[in-house]
C-alpha cells in the first residue's frame, strides 16, 4: 500500500506531532458549524451540547445498567418524558430508548410492531408466519424501507403510498393498497408517515392516517426525525397534529435541535413493548438479584449491548435554555426559512420547486439568464438539471458555501437549503441568494 501522512507507524509520535495532527485534521474537516453550512439537516455547533459531550467522553460509561450510569439513567427517563409529554401522551407516559439515529429508531418502530402482531416470531423466526406488509410514503426516508428488509418483511411487502403534489402521503392510496394486500392475502401490520420529509419537509396527514390505522388495527409510526422538532413550539407545533393518536415516533434532537450528533430518541405509547421485543435477559449483565430495583437497567430494551450516552448533552441543553429557549431556537429557524423564501419569491431567476413550503426546507432552481427564454421542455430541463452541480462545484472549490442538490422523480436537479443552523443570520440568506446568482452567471 502506498505511504500516506495519514498511516500509523511502528514508533510513537510525540506530543508536538500529535498536536499538529490534530490541527491538521480540523484543518480539513468540513466547517459544518459555519453559518453558510446549509448542506444537512444536521448541522450547527450549539456549545452546551458540546460541553456536555466534553463530560460524557469524561465519564465515560455505557448506558446499558443503572449499576455503571445511575445519573444518566435517570437524566434519559427524564428527557423521554419530556419528549412523550410534547407528543401529548398523558404526562408523558410510555417507554423508549435513545437509539444511534433515526434510522435505527425508525428500525426499532418496525420490530416492535412485528413483536405485537406475530410474538412468537422471536423464538420461531419468519418461516412459516403470514405474509406481513408494511405501507409508507414514497417521500418516506429510505430507512423504513430497510427495516423492512432486515427484518424480513422483505422489500416487496413494503408498499410505497402515492404522495400529492406537496409531498404528503396520499390517504386515499393508503386505505386502497391496504385494501389490496389484504385482498392478496398479505397481513397489513404497520404504517409509518413521516412528519418533515427529508427533502421536501412535507408533513403527512397524521389524524387522517390514524382514522385508517384505526379502522384495520394498523401500528401507526411517525418519523418525526426531521419534523418532531417542531413539537417544542408553540408556534409551529400544529404541523403534527394528531401525533398523540400514533403508537411510536422517531425523534432526533441532533437535527433541527441542534444536539450533536448523536442523538435520536424513539418514542412508544405502550410500555413493555420494547423489552418484550428485544429482551434476552443476559445473565452477566441483568441479574435479578442486584441491590436495586432492576427495572431501571435500560440495557435489554436496546437492540445494542453497549449504549454510548446520547442523553446528557441534551439535557444539559434543555436545562439551560429552559422550555423557553428550545422555543426561541426553533422560531428563529422558521423565520430564517420564511425570510429565504422570500427571496426566492422576489428574485429573478429563483423558482420553487414547492411553493410557500410549510416548515424550514426550501427547494428551488436557480435560472441563469442564458436559458429563461427556453419554453418549458426538455431542452431547458436538460440545462437546468447541470445549473445546481455545476455552481455547488463552484462553491465546494471556493470553500464559502455548501448547499445540497438533488433531482426527484422526472425533476431536473435542484437546490435543497436547510436552515437548521442558529448561527445562520438574514445577511447570510442575502449573501447566498447573491452568491448562487453570482456563480450562475458565470458557469
Ligand atoms: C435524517 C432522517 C432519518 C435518518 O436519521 P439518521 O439519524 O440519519 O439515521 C430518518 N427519517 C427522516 C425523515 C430523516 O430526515
Amino acid at each position: 500500500m502506498m505511504s500516506h501522512c495519514l498511516d500509523i507507524q511502528d514508533d510513537p509520535q510525540n506530543l508536538e506531532q500529535v498536536l499538529s495532527d490534530c490541527k491538521e485534521t480540523l484543518k480539513y474537516c468540513v466547517k459544518t458549524a459555519h453559518p453558510r453550512f446549509f448542506n444537512q439537516l444536521s448541522t450547527g455547533l450549539d456549545i452546551i451540547a458540546l460541553a456536555g459531550e466534553w463530560l460524557t467522553a469524561t465519564a465515560n460509561t455505557n448506558m446499558f445498567t443503572y449499576e455503571i450510569a445511575p445519573v444518566f439513567t435517570l437524566m434519559e427517563d427524564i428527557v423521554l418524558t419530556k419528549l412523550r409529554e410534547h407528543i401529548g401522551w398523558p404526562n408523558g407516559h410510555g417507554d423508549g430508548i435513545f437509539a444511534p439515529g433515526g434510522a435505527i429508531s425508525n428500525l426499532y418502530a418496525v420490530a416492535v410492531a412485528r413483536h405485537t402482531k406475530i410474538p412468537d416470531s422471536k423464538v420461531k423466526g419468519m418461516t412459516g408466519q403470514p405474509r406481513l406488509v408494511m405501507f409508507t410514503s414514497e417521500m418516506s426516508h429510505f430507512s423504513i424501507k430497510r427495516a423492512g428488509a432486515l427484518l424480513g418483511i422483505g422489500l416487496d411487502n413494503v408498499i410505497n403510498i402515492k404522495a400529492d403534489d406537496r409531498g404528503r402521503m396520499s390517504v386515499e392510496d393508503l386505505e386502497s393498497r391496504i385494501e389490496q394486500a389484504l385482498a392478496e392475502g398479505g397481513v397489513p401490520f404497520f404504517v409509518a408517515a413521516t412528519a418533515g420529509t427529508t427533502v421536501l419537509g412535507a408533513f403527512d396527514p397524521i389524524n387522517d392516517i390514524a382514522d385508517v390505522c384505526e379502522k384495520y388495527g394498523l401500528w401507526f409510526h411517525v418519523d418525526g426525525a426531521w419534523g418532531g422538532s417542531a413539537l417544542v413550539s408553540p408556534t409551529h407545533k400544529h404541523l403534527l397534529s394528531g401525533v398523540h393518536r400514533v403508537n411510536s415516533m422517531t425523534w432526533n434532537p441532533h437535527k433541527l435541535l441542534g444536539a450533536v450528533l448523536q442523538c435520536s430518541a424513539i418514542l412508544i405509547r405502550e410500555p413493555g413493548l420494547l423489552e418484550a421485543t428485544n429482551s434476552l435477559k443476559a445473565d452477566y449483565l441483568f441479574q435479578p438479584d442486584k441491590h436495586y430495583d432492576v427495572s431501571y437497567d435500560t440495557g435489554d430494551k436496546a437492540i445494542q449491548c453497549g449504549r454510548h450516552n446520547d442523553v446528557f448533552k441534551l439535557w444539559l441543553m434543555w436545562r439551560a435554555k429552559g422550555d423557553r429557549g428550545m422555543q426561541i431556537h426553533i422560531d428563529h429557524l422558521m423565520s430564517l426559512s420564511r425570510y429565504l423564501q422570500k427571496k426566492v419569491r422576489q428574485t429573478d431567476g429563483f423558482e420553487f420547486v414547492l411553493e410557500n413550503p410549510e416548515f424550514i426546507n426550501v427547494c428551488f432552481w436557480y435560472v441563469p439568464k442564458n436559458i429563461r427564454h427556453l419554453p418549458p421542455g426538455k431542452e431547458r430541463e436538460s440545462e437546468l438539471h447541470k445549473v445546481a452541480p455545476r455552481i455547488k462545484a463552484r462553491m465546494m472549490e471556493k470553500g464559502s458555501t455548501m448547499v445540497g442538490y438533488q433531482p426527484m422523480g422526472k425533476l431536473p436537479n435542484f437546490f435543497r437549503m436547510i436552515n437548521s443552523n442558529p448561527a445562520s443570520t438574514y445577511p447570510d440568506i442575502d449573501w447566498l441568494i447573491s452568491e448562487i446568482e453570482r456563480i450562475g452567471e458565470e458557469i
